[in-house]
Protein backbone atom coordinates (compact mmCIF):
# COMPACT_ATOMS: atom_id res chain seq x y z
CA UNK A 1 0.00 0.00 0.00
CA UNK A 2 1.13 3.08 -1.37
CA UNK A 3 3.34 4.71 2.15
CA UNK A 4 0.87 8.24 2.34
CA UNK A 5 -2.09 6.12 2.69
CA UNK A 6 -0.72 4.27 5.06
CA UNK A 7 0.26 7.63 7.31
CA UNK A 8 -3.03 9.20 6.38
CA UNK A 9 -4.87 6.17 7.98
CA UNK A 10 -2.10 6.18 10.80
CA UNK A 11 -2.87 10.26 11.75
CA UNK A 12 -6.80 9.32 11.96
CA UNK A 13 -6.64 6.41 13.68
CA UNK A 14 -4.37 7.57 16.16
CA UNK A 15 -5.75 10.73 16.45
CA UNK A 16 -5.98 12.33 20.45
CA UNK A 17 -6.28 15.84 19.80
CA UNK A 18 -9.69 18.36 20.60
CA UNK A 19 -13.12 16.76 19.46
CA UNK A 20 -13.34 17.72 15.95
CA UNK A 21 -16.43 17.95 14.42
CA UNK A 22 -16.47 17.86 10.02
CA UNK A 23 -19.35 18.38 7.68
CA UNK A 24 -19.25 16.29 4.80
CA UNK A 25 -20.69 19.34 2.92
CA UNK A 26 -21.52 16.57 -0.22
CA UNK A 27 -23.38 13.40 -0.19
CA UNK A 28 -21.01 11.68 -2.52
CA UNK A 29 -18.44 12.07 0.28
CA UNK A 30 -20.76 11.04 2.50
CA UNK A 31 -21.65 7.89 0.61
CA UNK A 32 -17.46 7.24 -0.74
CA UNK A 33 -16.53 7.75 3.56
CA UNK A 34 -18.90 4.99 4.05
CA UNK A 35 -18.03 2.55 1.13
CA UNK A 36 -14.41 2.74 1.69
CA UNK A 37 -14.77 1.87 5.40
CA UNK A 38 -13.11 5.22 6.16
CA UNK A 39 -15.70 5.42 8.90
CA UNK A 40 -14.36 2.62 10.91
CA UNK A 41 -11.26 3.43 11.14
CA UNK A 42 -12.20 7.20 12.93
CA UNK A 43 -11.92 7.39 16.92
CA UNK A 44 -14.96 9.02 18.61
CA UNK A 45 -13.10 12.31 18.66
CA UNK A 46 -13.51 12.63 15.20
CA UNK A 47 -16.73 13.22 14.31
CA UNK A 48 -18.30 13.20 10.74
CA UNK A 49 -21.74 14.87 10.44
CA UNK A 50 -24.20 15.65 7.37
CA UNK A 51 -24.33 18.74 5.36
CA UNK A 52 -26.61 20.97 2.93
CA UNK A 53 -24.53 19.63 -0.39
CA UNK A 54 -27.22 16.54 -1.61
CA UNK A 55 -29.73 18.80 -4.23
CA UNK A 56 -32.32 16.22 -4.42
CA UNK A 57 -32.41 16.15 -0.26
CA UNK A 58 -32.18 20.08 0.15
CA UNK A 59 -34.91 20.47 -3.01
CA UNK A 60 -38.09 20.94 -0.89
CA UNK A 61 -41.52 19.40 -1.14
CA UNK A 62 -43.08 22.24 -2.87
CA UNK A 63 -40.69 21.83 -5.99
CA UNK A 64 -42.12 17.84 -6.18
CA UNK A 65 -45.76 19.61 -6.11
CA UNK A 66 -45.02 21.86 -9.00
CA UNK A 67 -43.31 19.19 -11.09
CA UNK A 68 -46.47 17.32 -10.28
CA UNK A 69 -48.55 20.00 -11.17
CA UNK A 70 -47.30 20.70 -14.59
CA UNK A 71 -47.31 17.09 -15.46
CA UNK A 72 -50.81 16.67 -14.32
CA UNK A 73 -52.59 19.91 -15.09
CA UNK A 74 -50.78 21.16 -18.05
CA UNK A 75 -49.90 17.76 -19.40
CA UNK A 76 -45.80 18.17 -19.74
CA UNK A 77 -43.59 15.31 -20.16
CA UNK A 78 -41.36 16.15 -16.95
CA UNK A 79 -37.81 14.71 -17.64
CA UNK A 80 -35.91 14.37 -14.39
CA UNK A 81 -32.46 12.42 -13.04
CA UNK A 82 -33.77 9.04 -11.63
CA UNK A 83 -33.63 9.64 -7.91
CA UNK A 84 -36.41 12.81 -8.14
CA UNK A 85 -38.97 10.13 -9.10
CA UNK A 86 -39.76 8.26 -5.33
CA UNK A 87 -39.38 11.87 -3.13
CA UNK A 88 -42.45 12.55 -1.35
CA UNK A 89 -44.28 15.43 -2.13
CA UNK A 90 -46.87 16.68 -0.46
CA UNK A 91 -49.54 14.37 -1.21
CA UNK A 92 -47.68 12.16 -3.90
CA UNK A 93 -44.47 11.38 -5.26
CA UNK A 94 -43.57 11.86 -9.49
CA UNK A 95 -43.61 8.13 -9.50
CA UNK A 96 -47.15 7.88 -7.94
CA UNK A 97 -48.39 10.76 -10.12
CA UNK A 98 -47.36 8.02 -13.18
CA UNK A 99 -50.35 6.19 -11.95
CA UNK A 100 -53.21 9.36 -12.38
CA UNK A 101 -51.45 9.59 -15.94
CA UNK A 102 -48.21 12.27 -15.18
CA UNK A 103 -45.55 11.41 -17.81
CA UNK A 104 -41.98 10.74 -16.56
CA UNK A 105 -38.96 10.24 -18.35
CA UNK A 106 -35.43 10.01 -16.13
CA UNK A 107 -32.42 11.25 -17.96
CA UNK A 108 -28.93 11.25 -17.18
CA UNK A 109 -28.57 14.80 -18.31
CA UNK A 110 -30.28 18.09 -19.34
CA UNK A 111 -29.31 17.96 -22.67
CA UNK A 112 -30.63 14.39 -22.71
CA UNK A 113 -34.00 16.11 -22.07
CA UNK A 114 -33.81 18.88 -24.58
CA UNK A 115 -32.79 16.44 -27.49
CA UNK A 116 -35.66 14.27 -26.31
CA UNK A 117 -37.72 17.73 -27.15
CA UNK A 118 -36.46 18.18 -30.08
CA UNK A 119 -37.57 14.60 -31.28
CA UNK A 120 -40.58 15.12 -29.85
CA UNK A 121 -42.25 18.00 -30.58
CA UNK A 122 -45.33 16.86 -30.26
CA UNK A 123 -44.52 16.61 -26.88
CA UNK A 124 -44.16 19.89 -24.00
CA UNK A 125 -41.18 19.11 -22.07
CA UNK A 126 -39.68 20.28 -18.65
CA UNK A 127 -36.31 19.29 -17.49
CA UNK A 128 -36.16 19.19 -13.29
CA UNK A 129 -32.93 21.01 -13.12
CA UNK A 130 -31.62 20.66 -9.47
CA UNK A 131 -28.18 21.26 -8.62
CA UNK A 132 -25.11 23.13 -7.32
CA UNK A 133 -22.73 24.54 -9.58
CA UNK A 134 -21.81 21.48 -11.23
CA UNK A 135 -24.52 20.82 -12.81
CA UNK A 136 -26.17 24.19 -13.29
CA UNK A 137 -23.69 24.82 -16.23
CA UNK A 138 -25.28 21.87 -18.30
CA UNK A 139 -28.89 23.23 -17.33
CA UNK A 140 -27.75 26.03 -19.33
CA UNK A 141 -26.00 24.42 -22.52
CA UNK A 142 -29.09 22.46 -22.76
CA UNK A 143 -31.25 26.11 -22.73
CA UNK A 144 -28.53 27.75 -24.68
CA UNK A 145 -28.96 24.72 -27.84
CA UNK A 146 -32.71 24.75 -27.52
CA UNK A 147 -32.51 28.68 -27.99
CA UNK A 148 -29.57 28.22 -30.69
CA UNK A 149 -31.59 25.18 -32.58
CA UNK A 150 -35.35 27.35 -32.17
CA UNK A 151 -36.39 23.88 -30.28
CA UNK A 152 -39.95 25.75 -28.33
CA UNK A 153 -41.41 22.85 -26.32
CA UNK A 154 -38.61 22.48 -24.11
CA UNK A 155 -37.98 24.70 -20.75
CA UNK A 156 -36.24 23.97 -17.18
CA UNK A 157 -38.27 23.87 -13.58
CA UNK A 158 -35.51 25.54 -11.95
CA UNK A 159 -34.27 24.50 -8.37
CA UNK A 160 -30.45 25.12 -9.01
CA UNK A 161 -28.69 26.49 -6.11
CA UNK A 162 -25.33 27.95 -5.09
CA UNK A 163 -22.77 26.81 -2.19
CA UNK A 164 -21.54 30.28 -0.60
CA UNK A 165 -25.26 31.02 1.25
CA UNK A 166 -24.68 27.10 2.78
CA UNK A 167 -21.79 27.63 3.91
CA UNK A 168 -22.87 30.81 5.85
CA UNK A 169 -25.90 29.24 7.32
CA UNK A 170 -23.99 26.56 8.77
CA UNK A 171 -20.35 27.58 9.55
CA UNK A 172 -21.36 27.91 13.30
CA UNK A 173 -22.66 23.87 13.07
CA UNK A 174 -18.78 22.33 12.67
CA UNK A 175 -15.44 22.69 13.27
CA UNK A 176 -14.86 22.59 9.48
CA UNK A 177 -15.83 21.32 6.11
CA UNK A 178 -14.79 18.85 4.50
CA UNK A 179 -15.91 21.25 0.67
CA UNK A 180 -16.90 19.81 -2.18
CA UNK A 181 -14.32 18.84 -4.58
CA UNK A 182 -16.59 19.20 -8.04
CA UNK A 183 -18.19 22.40 -6.87
CA UNK A 184 -15.16 24.15 -6.29
CA UNK A 185 -13.42 22.74 -9.42
CA UNK A 186 -16.63 25.10 -11.08
CA UNK A 187 -16.28 27.65 -8.76
CA UNK A 188 -12.52 28.19 -7.81
CA UNK A 189 -11.39 28.33 -3.87
CA UNK A 190 -11.99 31.83 -3.23
CA UNK A 191 -14.85 31.41 -1.37
CA UNK A 192 -13.40 29.36 1.07
CA UNK A 193 -10.13 31.56 1.44
CA UNK A 194 -12.38 34.04 2.33
CA UNK A 195 -14.03 32.06 4.57
CA UNK A 196 -11.05 31.22 6.42
CA UNK A 197 -10.81 35.28 6.90
CA UNK A 198 -14.44 34.53 8.99
CA UNK A 199 -12.39 31.93 11.30
CA UNK A 200 -14.33 28.98 9.21
CA UNK A 201 -12.06 26.18 8.19
CA UNK A 202 -12.04 23.85 5.45
CA UNK A 203 -10.31 21.31 3.20
CA UNK A 204 -11.20 20.62 -0.45
CA UNK A 205 -11.23 16.98 -0.85
CA UNK A 206 -11.70 14.29 -3.85
CA UNK A 207 -13.68 11.24 -4.64
CA UNK A 208 -11.11 8.61 -4.48
CA UNK A 209 -10.31 6.42 -1.04
CA UNK A 210 -7.07 7.75 -1.10
CA UNK A 211 -7.94 11.76 -1.98
CA UNK A 212 -10.97 11.27 1.06
CA UNK A 213 -7.87 9.81 3.53
CA UNK A 214 -5.54 12.15 2.97
CA UNK A 215 -8.03 15.20 3.00
CA UNK A 216 -9.57 13.85 6.71
CA UNK A 217 -5.51 13.69 7.89
CA UNK A 218 -4.68 16.86 6.71
CA UNK A 219 -7.93 18.52 8.15
CA UNK A 220 -7.69 16.92 11.74
CA UNK A 221 -3.89 17.77 11.62
CA UNK A 222 -4.56 21.41 10.66
CA UNK A 223 -7.51 21.70 13.29
CA UNK A 224 -4.85 20.88 16.04
CA UNK A 225 -3.09 23.88 15.65
CA UNK A 226 -6.16 25.72 16.43
CA UNK A 227 -5.85 28.76 14.31
CA UNK A 228 -8.33 28.64 10.92
CA UNK A 229 -7.54 26.95 7.82
CA UNK A 230 -8.22 26.19 4.55
CA UNK A 231 -5.97 23.83 2.15
CA UNK A 232 -6.91 22.46 -1.07
CA UNK A 233 -6.16 18.53 -1.06
CA UNK A 234 -7.54 18.01 -4.71
CA UNK A 235 -5.41 20.28 -6.70
CA UNK A 236 -5.21 17.95 -9.58
CA UNK A 237 -9.29 19.38 -10.36
CA UNK A 238 -9.54 22.14 -8.17
CA UNK A 239 -7.79 25.13 -9.66
CA UNK A 240 -7.82 28.81 -7.86
CA UNK A 241 -10.02 30.02 -10.61
CA UNK A 242 -12.41 27.39 -11.15
CA UNK A 243 -13.74 26.74 -14.67
CA UNK A 244 -13.95 30.81 -15.97
CA UNK A 245 -15.71 29.02 -19.14
CA UNK A 246 -18.74 27.99 -17.09
CA UNK A 247 -18.68 30.64 -14.55
CA UNK A 248 -19.02 32.81 -17.88
CA UNK A 249 -22.23 30.86 -18.73
CA UNK A 250 -23.92 30.49 -16.30
CA UNK A 251 -23.81 34.44 -15.25
CA UNK A 252 -24.67 35.22 -19.14
CA UNK A 253 -27.72 32.84 -18.48
CA UNK A 254 -28.99 32.90 -15.18
CA UNK A 255 -28.68 35.08 -12.13
CA UNK A 256 -29.13 34.82 -8.41
CA UNK A 257 -32.36 34.88 -6.55
CA UNK A 258 -34.09 33.60 -3.12
CA UNK A 259 -33.96 29.90 -2.10
CA UNK A 260 -36.30 27.67 0.16
CA UNK A 261 -33.55 24.80 0.97
CA UNK A 262 -35.56 22.04 3.22
CA UNK A 263 -34.72 22.18 6.96
CA UNK A 264 -32.68 25.40 6.42
CA UNK A 265 -35.27 27.70 4.76
CA UNK A 266 -35.14 30.04 2.57
CA UNK A 267 -31.22 31.42 1.85
CA UNK A 268 -31.25 35.12 0.28
CA UNK A 269 -29.35 34.64 -3.11
CA UNK A 270 -28.64 31.16 -2.99
CA UNK A 271 -30.29 30.28 -6.00
CA UNK A 272 -30.21 30.70 -9.65
CA UNK A 273 -32.90 31.23 -12.27
CA UNK A 274 -32.94 31.96 -15.94
CA UNK A 275 -32.49 35.56 -16.64
CA UNK A 276 -35.78 37.68 -18.07
CA UNK A 277 -34.23 36.92 -21.82
CA UNK A 278 -34.53 33.51 -21.62
CA UNK A 279 -38.10 33.47 -19.77
CA UNK A 280 -38.97 31.51 -22.80
CA UNK A 281 -37.47 28.24 -21.57
CA UNK A 282 -38.50 28.96 -17.35
CA UNK A 283 -41.58 26.50 -16.63
CA UNK A 284 -42.80 28.45 -13.84
CA UNK A 285 -43.92 31.22 -16.50
CA UNK A 286 -44.31 29.55 -19.53
CA UNK A 287 -47.18 27.46 -17.57
CA UNK A 288 -47.95 29.92 -15.14
CA UNK A 289 -47.07 27.46 -11.82
CA UNK A 290 -49.35 29.45 -9.00
CA UNK A 291 -46.88 29.49 -6.16
CA UNK A 292 -46.86 25.87 -4.38
CA UNK A 293 -45.46 26.05 -0.88
CA UNK A 294 -45.97 22.05 -0.28
CA UNK A 295 -46.31 20.27 3.29
CA UNK A 296 -43.81 17.59 4.53
CA UNK A 297 -44.51 14.53 6.36
CA UNK A 298 -44.47 15.64 9.89
CA UNK A 299 -42.20 12.68 10.51
CA UNK A 300 -39.72 13.49 8.32
CA UNK A 301 -36.68 14.74 10.22
CA UNK A 302 -34.40 15.37 6.99
CA UNK A 303 -33.88 18.98 7.90
CA UNK A 304 -32.06 17.95 10.95
CA UNK A 305 -29.98 15.61 9.31
CA UNK A 306 -28.72 18.39 6.82
CA UNK A 307 -27.75 20.51 9.52
CA UNK A 308 -25.62 17.66 11.06
CA UNK A 309 -27.94 17.96 14.09
CA UNK A 310 -28.82 14.40 14.04
CA UNK A 311 -27.60 11.10 12.43
CA UNK A 312 -30.10 9.55 10.09
CA UNK A 313 -30.72 6.49 12.25
CA UNK A 314 -31.69 9.33 15.18
CA UNK A 315 -34.42 9.90 13.01
CA UNK A 316 -37.69 7.69 14.48
CA UNK A 317 -38.70 6.52 11.59
CA UNK A 318 -35.47 5.57 10.05
CA UNK A 319 -35.14 1.76 8.70
CA UNK A 320 -38.78 1.59 9.95
CA UNK A 321 -41.57 3.53 8.45
CA UNK A 322 -38.90 4.86 6.04
CA UNK A 323 -36.69 2.51 3.64
CA UNK A 324 -35.75 3.08 0.27
CA UNK A 325 -38.57 1.15 -1.31
CA UNK A 326 -41.15 3.11 0.84
CA UNK A 327 -39.31 6.66 1.52
CA UNK A 328 -40.46 9.27 4.10
CA UNK A 329 -37.86 12.20 3.30
CA UNK A 330 -35.41 12.78 0.21
CA UNK A 331 -32.78 12.28 2.46
CA UNK A 332 -33.42 8.27 1.73
CA UNK A 333 -34.20 8.58 -1.92
CA UNK A 334 -31.28 10.05 -2.92
CA UNK A 335 -28.51 8.76 -4.35
CA UNK A 336 -26.12 11.48 -2.45
CA UNK A 337 -28.97 10.97 1.03
CA UNK A 338 -27.37 10.23 4.48
CA UNK A 339 -29.81 8.40 5.20
CA UNK A 340 -29.68 6.03 1.96
CA UNK A 341 -25.67 5.72 2.96
CA UNK A 342 -26.49 4.49 6.49
CA UNK A 343 -29.38 2.11 5.48
CA UNK A 344 -26.94 0.67 2.72
CA UNK A 345 -23.45 0.22 4.72
CA UNK A 346 -24.91 0.36 8.56
CA UNK A 347 -23.19 1.90 11.53
CA UNK A 348 -19.90 1.84 10.95
CA UNK A 349 -18.86 4.00 13.71
CA UNK A 350 -15.61 2.76 15.73
CA UNK A 351 -17.11 1.81 19.25
S1 LIG B 1 -34.99 8.43 7.97
FE1 LIG B 1 -36.37 9.15 6.38
S2 LIG B 1 -37.69 10.65 7.37
FE2 LIG B 1 -35.95 10.29 8.73
S3 LIG B 1 -34.52 11.89 8.18
FE3 LIG B 1 -34.01 10.12 6.95
S4 LIG B 1 -35.14 10.36 5.06
FE4 LIG B 1 -36.00 11.83 6.51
Amino acid sequence: MNAAIERAKNILTNYDGPHCRIMEVCGTHTHEIFRQGIRKLLPESIELISGPGCPVCVTPVGFIDEAIFLALQKNVTVCTFGDLVRVPGTTDSLQTARGKGAKVKVVYTPLDAEVYAEKHPEEQVVFLSVGFETTTPSGCLAVQNAAKSGIHNFSLLTANKTMPGAYQAMKNSTDLFLYPGHVHAITGTKICEDLVKEGVSGVCAGFTGSELLTALAVAVTRFQEGKPFFVNCYPRVVKPEGSPKAQMLVRKMMEPCDAMWRGIGVIPGSGMKLREEFSEFDARIKYQVPPIEGRQNPACHCGQVLKGEILPPQCKVFGKGCTPEHPVGACMVSSEGACSAWYLYGDQRRK
